[in-house]
């Protein structure tokens, strides 16, 4: 079975989020546990943290479908001492958000060089900032996404999310979410080589490891390494690879989850995915 949503707001407070997932017409979903523009939020408080269950209970959103998505500042490969320690610490925050609220999965950028250490040093420094985080928390699974390789961005190619997990001394707590625009601006070609792509990812990292997915088309072309969504069919990778997607088993059974530009067509692009779902 497909689990389709997108990336709900969480405006008012967590507990709002399946209310808005629901409403779009979702059996998954995914948010942020708070701001993730600022390094520091406040606690969610018991009440909060209560009507968030009871709200997912409600309208029968398992943990297992829902996506929480980590603040965009951190930086788990950070190349200086200061940057390294406030990103760390602020995910540990994270997962502990995750952990309260009942979750099982937390995706997360892996990090940038920002040009000043190589790309395996700092996929060196995402790994032993997973295995820090683990170390100090139960059941969250830690989730890498992979990127369009902007700017100083590692996690692009196959092999940085492989080199990663090799290193992750836990392995039951550490997975993969491919977003669909990344794949395509890293240079993967969905639309021309679907099973390609796919067997490469597979051999590479191996679909065991893939918890999740970002539904995303692009306004950018093949290999551009700029990441841009599109609203699904308007962009560059097209409707045609979508239905393929829905109609592959190798991603049931997982958050599917649409970060896409017009928030007012989730309730269509949901309906039309999960229409090509039973095809
Ligand atoms: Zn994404
Ligand atoms: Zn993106």
């Amino acid at each position: 079975m497909k689990y389709i949503g997108a990336h709900v707001s969480t405006s008012g407070g967590v507990e709002n989020a399946p209310i808005n997932a629901h409403q779009i017409g979702a059996n998954a979903f995914a948010l942020f546990t708070k701001n993730q523009r600022q390094w520091v939020s406040k606690p969610l408080t018991p009440e909060s943290i209560a009507e968030f269950k009871a709200n997912c209970e409600k309208y029968n959103f398992n943990p297992a479908y829902i996506l929480p998505h980590d603040s965009y500042l951190i930086n788990l490969g950070h190349p200086e001492e200061e940057g390294l320690e406030k990103s760390r610490k602020a995910f540990l925050d994270e997962m502990q958000r995750c952990e309260q609220l009942g979750l099982k999965l937390l995706n997360f950028h892996p990090g940038t060089t920002l040009n000043k250490i190589t790309v395996e040093e700092c996929l060196d420094r995402i790994a032993e900032s997973i295995n820090l985080t683990l170390a100090q928390t139960k059941d969250v699974i830690a989730v890498i996404e992979n990127t369009a390789g902007q700017g100083s961005n590692v996690g692009n190619e196959f092999w940085h999310l492989k080199y990663i997990i090799d290193r992750v001394e836990d392995k039951s707590r550490v997975g993969v979410c491919l977003d669909t625009c990344h794949t395509y601006s890293a240079g993967y070609d969905l639309v021309d080589d679907y099973e390609g792509v796919f067997q490469n990812f597979d051999e590479t990292v191996g679909f065991e490891y893939l918890k999740g997915m970002h539904i995303n088309d692009s306004k950018k072309e093949l290999a551009s390494r700029v990441d841009r969504h599109d609203s699904i069919g308007k962009g560059t990778i097209g409707f045609d690879f979508f239905t393929k997607l829905m109609s592959d088993p190798r991603f049931d059974n997982m958050p599917l989850i649409l970060e896409t530009v017009e928030e007012t067509l989730w309730p269509e692009e949901i309906a039309w995915l999960r229409e090509q779902s039973s095809l």
